[in-house]
């Protein structure tokens, strides 16, 4: 099966909600694929229907914009999962029925980011899984474990242990590997201005604090002990490159463990298509070149968000905006009302 359609976006979070919204606004006809039953994303993660009642702000903002997508006629092809990419833009979408080719006009690639892991003996086991994982969890209403560690490197360890301390978990600790004192906050200036973070942060850090749960910073874990599951950890203080400092181990209680060390952009899609590419140091991942309007190597090829970068969920929401944004001489195909648009 095979459709012809005007404009795709391909992921439901900040940065595919908002740029399906703007071309949409604009007078496009836009078809979006998210893999998930919800739009939101990561940042703003959809409870399920029970749980409506309680969800966050963040939550009640993401729904928002979801039915702003809804109102301003944007086809939502939830649960959809973009599979492959051709160089002419075709994209071949599965979903229950089976798969279906679409060949879009313009497409605005919003895919996201995912967490970076460290492997070490004995994560396999039942009870190791990402920090966003357990946030998954947490937003079903589902306790991940009763005694959690956290171990790796970012904010959202902090953010995660947060969580999980307001749902009624007992977080063993939080270890944070990287160096904070030497590394980051001698470049401490850069988080001027990013007030909601830095209050975020501050949140969590009072939340561990009250309970008396321990932030080692330069501390890492070393492997997960358990036979059928976790039952324990084993935990070291790190050195500069993160190598456990022998003679540092402790033995830790705990029946879970989460980990994240930062995020990395997917760009998987953006590489099937065959946009350039070029390597972010900082998340340590290549990431599709773009020029002011969002628009890749690939004319017509557009890529907003975290699957471009990682900025978080404000850049994310803006480079959707902007991706979305008509007239350009390609979007010129399209409706009536952007060729009108671009004729002015
Ligand atoms: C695990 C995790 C936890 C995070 N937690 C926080 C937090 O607590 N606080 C915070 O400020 N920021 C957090 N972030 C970062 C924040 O969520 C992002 O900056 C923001 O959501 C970026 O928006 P986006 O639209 O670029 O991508 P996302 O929000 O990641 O949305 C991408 C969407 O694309 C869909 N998708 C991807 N590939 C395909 C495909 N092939 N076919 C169909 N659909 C596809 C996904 O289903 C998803 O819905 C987190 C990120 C991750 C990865």
């Amino acid at each position: 099966v095979s459709r012809e359609i005007e404009v795709a976006v391909v992921g439901g979070g900040p940065g595919g909600m908002s740029a399906a919204l703007a071309a949409a606004q604009a007078g496009a006809q836009v078809t979006l694929f998210n893999g998930y039953s919800r739009l939101g994303g990561q940042y703003y993660r959809q409870p399920p229907d029970r749980l409506l009642a309680q969800a966050s702000r963040r939550q009640r903002q993401g729904r928002e914009l979801w039915q702003q997508v809804q109102a301003a006629g944007v086809e939502i092809l939830s649960e959809h999962l973009v599979w492959n990419l051709e160089v002419d833009k075709t994209l071949a979408v599965a979903n229950a029925g089976g798969t279906t080719m679409f060949h879009p006009q313009a497409l605005i690639l919003a895919t996201g980011g995912y967490e970076r892991l460290a492997a070490f003996p004995g994560w396999t086991l039942p009870g190791v899984m990402t920090s966003g994982a357990a946030q998954a969890l947490l937003y079903q209403g589902v306790l991940p474990g009763k005694r959690i560690l956290l171990a790796g490197a970012g904010p959202l360890q902090l953010t995660t242990a947060a969580e999980l301390l307001h749902a009624g978990a007992a977080v063993t600790a939080v270890l944070e590997a990287a160096h904070l004192f030497k590394r980051a906050f001698p470049r401490a200036w850069g988080m001027w201005g990013q007030w909601e973070r830095l209050i975020e942060g501050m949140e969590s850090m009072l939340a561990l604090f009250r309970r008396r749960v321990p932030y080692r910073v330069g501390w890492g874990i070393v492997a997960a002990r358990g036979e059928k599951q976790v039952e324990g950890a084993v935990i070291a203080r790190l050195d500069e490159n993160w190598r456990a400092i022998p003679g540092s181990e402790q033995e830790v209680d705990c029946d879970t463990i989460c980990i994240g060390y930062g995020f990395v952009p997917f760009n998987g899609l953006s590489r099937l298509v065959g946009a350039q590419q070029i390597w972010q140091a900082d998340v340590g991942e290549e990431v599709p070149v773009r020029d002011s309007k969002m628009q890749t190597s690939v004319p017509g090829v557009y890529a907003a968000g975290d699957g471009a970068g990682m900025g978080g969920y404000r850049t994310a929401l803006l480079e959707g905006r902007i991706a979305g944004q008509p007239p350009r001489p390609v979007w010129g195909i399209g409706s009536r009302q952007q060729r009108q648009r671009f004729k002015r």
